[in-house]
């Protein structure tokens, strides 16, 4: 039987690109050939990543002039704000005729994984009878959470503008929610009829539509949810995570051969028997001056070793704080290699914004999580982490919304909790069960592992019927 042939095609952002580049690998270790798409200035990003693969890689030309969106941005990260992402999002489905182009021109494809913010290719898919996969990068706790609160506006609707009110979702009445906890999209009466909203349902509306979803999270984390989702809305999840698992060990050196700065400090921390907070936000977040202001604080009076990636200008201000933390914090402002400084052994706790990937990265190097969500689904990516699999704590908002304003006394005493507090030490011992339990699942005859089989086989047969 002739080998599958499956073509990838991500959304242009780091966080959903990420993810599917390791899919692509564990495609070919099951002997499959991967085509994969993507636009011009995502392309150096890609076959970095896959630079000792067999992957072939089209780009695509991305449309220009489009309103909002500057000159030669193609992705979200360098978006001059996030406002702007479904401009660039709805700005992608001007690529359909050079996707179909190029479909018209490949060998035989057994199935397509595209983004579920690329909702217009299933038309594609369809035309050219190719079955399509959806890919969210979402845990299915977001997923089936999000789709069943979509289904039920009107309860937002008669809620009145009570974001923190609590309710439940009759189909999982052991949790309640408040508005807040969901992107505005679903459930502010506001975003009705809007642009946005407009796209939102396409794109859901293309999901059911598909043949089925991939997520990047593994049965035993949440069975409940995948359960639910797969009785109560579907298409069917294969649950084949976590991903990150499948990357190549990290390159801990940098071109010239050295190894990186950071993980020669955090080395030196281990030395010295010192745990180190990781702080990271992803790779797009927008935080305001003042708010970096307030972690500032909060981290130094806290006294904890930390490293914090900074994806944000603002961090630059020359206010003197790197100078006074100089013995305990370092500020990174490149690109760095996150699984590696999460799976460092003096890292023992990460200050996140619960960006999917940073959750699922933390589980697998087994450190327990301060979330601090801002944006889409992170609240209740938070909610989990906490509430559900209980493998960190929580920051408030002074609003109680999901990207409102933390105090830096209440991230000062939180940021200790976590990391030398008797709270700290349960969800640590709880992280270890479930990283552990992730291992198994995408190990020979675990649960992601066969699901992944499964889905190459009944795929597969079926092209070559
Ligand atoms: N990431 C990285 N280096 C950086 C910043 C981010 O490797 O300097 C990776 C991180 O490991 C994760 C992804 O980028 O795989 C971010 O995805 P996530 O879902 O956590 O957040 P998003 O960026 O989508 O908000």
């Amino acid at each position: 039987m002739a080998s599958p042939h499956v073509v990838i095609f991500p959304f242009m952002s780091k966080g959903h690109t990420i993810p599917v580049l390791h899919l692509a690998r564990l495609l070919l270790h099951r002997g499959a050939a991967v085509t994969l798409f993507t636009t011009p200035a995502n392309r150096p990003f890609i076959s970095t990543a896959l630079f000792d693969t067999t992957v072939s890689i089209i780009d695509l030309p991305f449309p220009q002039n489009i309103d909002g969106i500057p000159p030669g941005v193609e992705s979200t990260d360098k978006l001059p704000d996030m406002s702007q992402w479904s401009r660039l999002a709805i700005a992608a489905k001007l690529m359909k005729p050079y996707f179909e182009k190029a479909l018209n021109s490949l060998p035989r494809i057994s199935f397509m994984i595209t983004d579920g913010f690329l909702g217009w290719t299933l038309e594609s898919a369809q035309k050219f009878g190719i079955p399509r996969f959806v890919y969210y990068g979402m845990s299915n706790f977001s997923m089936a959470l999000s789709f069943a609160v979509a289904q039920s506006r009107q309860l937002f609707i008669d809620m009145g503008s009570d974001n923190k009110k609590l309710f439940t979702i009759p189909s999982v009445p052991r949790i309640k929610f408040s508005r807040n906890d969901f992107d505005a999209v679903f459930v502010d009466p506001e975003y009705q009829n809007t642009e946005h909203s407009e796209y939102v349902s396409e794109q859901i509306q293309a999901t059911g539509k598909s043949y089925g979803i991939i997520v990047n999270s593994f049965y035993e984390l949440e069975s409940v949810y995948a359960d639910y989702w797969n009785r109560e809305i579907g298409p069917k999840a294969w649950c084949v995570g976590p991903l990150c698992l499948s990357a190549p060990p990290p390159q801990n050196k940098a071109e010239n051969g050295l190894t990186r700065s950071w993980i020669q400090w955090l080395d030196g921390k281990q030395e010295e028997g010192k745990p180190v907070l990781y702080v990271a936000f992803g790779s797009q977040a927008d935080i305001s001056r003042e708010q970096i202001k307030q972690i500032k604080i909060g981290l130094e009076k806290s006294g904890v070793n930390f490293l914090w990636v900074v994806r944000n200008k603002q961090a630059e201000d020359d206010d003197g704080f790197q100078h006074r933390v100089r013995d305990r914090g370092l500020l990174v402002k490149e690109w760095v290699d996150q699984r590696e400084i999460l799976e460092h052994s003096s890292v023992q706790g990460f200050l996140s914004h619960c960006g999917w990937n940073s959750v699922m990265e933390s589980i697998c190097a087994h450190v327990p999580i301060l979330a601090w969500p801002m944006m889409a689904d992170q609240p209740l990516n938070a909610k989990m982490v906490v509430e559900e699999i209980e493998i960190g704590l929580r920051l408030e908002t002074f609003d109680g919304s999901g990207n409102g304003f933390v105090s830096w006394e209440h991230l000062e005493k939180m940021v200790k909790e976590l990391m030398e507090g008797e709270m700290g030490k349960k969800v640590r011992k709880k992280v270890k069960e479930i990283g552990g339990a992730a291992a198994k699942a995408v190990a020979e005859g675990g649960s992601s592992w066969k699901a992944l089989n499964e889905l190459i086989n009944e795929l597969h047969a079926e092209t070559v019927k």
